[in-house]
């Protein structure tokens, strides 16, 4: 009988690849509930929780110790309760987010603290195996030097050495059949000898660990200085020629793509041979300074502004704006200029500029571009100066917001 098409999908299995999302959904899901939401927190619980593991084999290992003989029966329950809780205890703090509180928001020192503690109530439990427990507790005291650094390495090691000192002294008065004094002073000097070899290292490593992070740090601020310095005119701070290369290729590109306009000025500022001439190249230089604060300010952060070279700026619309919206923008840098003379050591000079602004025509290249704003900035300062010309459209006598005539004065 044949089989219609729907119940062919139905019987088809799933496909590998929704298989394998519906598992990773199912872990992401059970990770949330287990560690909670993602985050740095997310992170500290995982680590702290991986610790909390250890626990499992310790209390196999009770379990064991009673199963043959070691430790008497009656203590097996209780001790292992009494580990489940403390297991519980860490879980909830972390887990529930109180422990977020302190600056070690992982508990990593209490943890570190149970857990030596955990060692030396093992230590008295186990009878014969006894000298087995010192292990752990060097191993607890190597996580916490490399986990914890300074005040809280060195706590782990002198609460190590105290407690596990005081146990065995103890011990040794209690049970000395059990607890030889004469072993006990060999297992102790071998514990502190290298918990105390553990510490050093743990030190040493912990500085050079500080001082790579001091070099990333260093080698990531001079990587940002030379991005900056490749990117940025050193003078004015605005783009550099290069980045504003760049940008217009890939405005460029999207244009093409999308059709998007794209609209470009050249400014020049007018006579600005005057200002080095009579008030010399510092103040030229301050003026290029300023000139290009008062732009930045003028211009809205979607039109991108970059020092094309001595006195001449580029602006590219990353919006799209027309050639005509791109002059209405232009001119309120200029009616900006004009509203705020630059103080110079020899006076305020007043400022202003010719633009050239051109749209890119689809299909040419990019130098096209440029020339256009170009021969449109010649036709401005051949109209006069001190306005703002479209290429292609003629340049118009001076009128209006073009009407401004370049003017370089110095006042007392
Ligand atoms: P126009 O109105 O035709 O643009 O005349 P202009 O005087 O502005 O143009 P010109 O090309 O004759 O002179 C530009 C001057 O800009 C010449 C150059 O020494 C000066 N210049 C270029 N770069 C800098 C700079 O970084 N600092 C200073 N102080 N002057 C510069
Ligand atoms: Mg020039
Ligand atoms: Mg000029």
């Amino acid at each position: 009988m044949p089989t219609t098409r729907s119940t062919e999908a139905r019987q088809a299995p799933p496909p590998r690849g929704a298989d394998r999302a519906r598992r990773r959904r199912l872990k992401d899901k059970l990770a949330d509930v287990l560690f909670g939401p993602e985050g740095p927190q997310r992170f500290s619980t995982k680590v702290s929780m991986t610790g909390l593991m250890t626990y499992v084999p310790c209390m196999l290992l009770v379990v064991y110790c009673g199963w043959a003989g070691l430790t008497p029966p009656q203590f097996v329950v209780p001790v292992v309760l009494a580990m489940v809780l403390t297991v519980a205890g860490f879980y909830a703090a972390l887990r529930s987010g109180w422990s977020r509180r302190f600056a070690d928001a992982g508990l990593i020192l209490p943890q570190m603290l149970a857990s030596i503690t955990w060692d030396a109530i093992g230590y008295v439990l186990m009878g014969e195996a006894h000298a087995g427990m010192l292990m752990p507790a060097a191993l607890t005291v190597t996580y916490g030097v490399f986990a914890l650094h300074g005040r809280g390495a060195y706590a782990v090691q002198a609460y190590a050495i105290v407690l596990i000192g005081a146990t065995m002294a103890t011990m040794c008065v209690v049970d000395p059949a059990m607890f030889p004094v004469r072993e006990a002073v060999l297992l102790y000097a071998s514990f502190v000898v290298t918990i105390l070899m553990l510490g050093w290292t743990g030190h040493q490593i912990a500085q050079l660990r500080q001082r790579e992070r001091e070099t990333r740090a260093e080698l990531g601020a001079t990587l940002e200085q030379i991005q900056q310095r490749a990117t940025h005119d050193s003078l004015t701070g605005l783009h550099n020629r290069r980045h504003m290369q760049s940008a217009l290729a890939h405005h460029l590109a999207r244009a093409e793509r999308d059709g998007m306009p794209l609209t470009i000025a050249l400014l020049d500022i007018d006579h600005f041979k005057q200002v080095n001439d009579q008030h010399g190249h510092a103040a030229g230089d301050a003026v290029l300074a300023a000139f290009a604060r008062v732009a930045e300010a003028a211009l809205p952060p979607t039109e991108l502004i970059g020092r094309w070279g001595g006195e001449e700026f580029l602006v590219l619309s990353t919006r799209g704006l027309s050639s005509e919206e791109l002059r209405a923008q232009i001119d309120q840098v200029r009616a900006a200029l004009l509203q705020q003379p630059i103080d110079v050591p020899t006076g305020r000079l007043c400022i202003d500029f010719s633009a050239g602004v051109a749209s890119h025509q689809p299909g040419t290249p990019l130098p096209a571009l440029i020339d256009s704003a170009d021969q449109a900035l010649y036709a401005a300062k051949q109209g006069g100066r001190g306005r703002s010309v479209i290429a292609g459209v003629q340049a118009l006598p001076a009128s209006g917001h073009t009407q401004i005539r370049s003017v370089v004065h110095a006042s007392a």
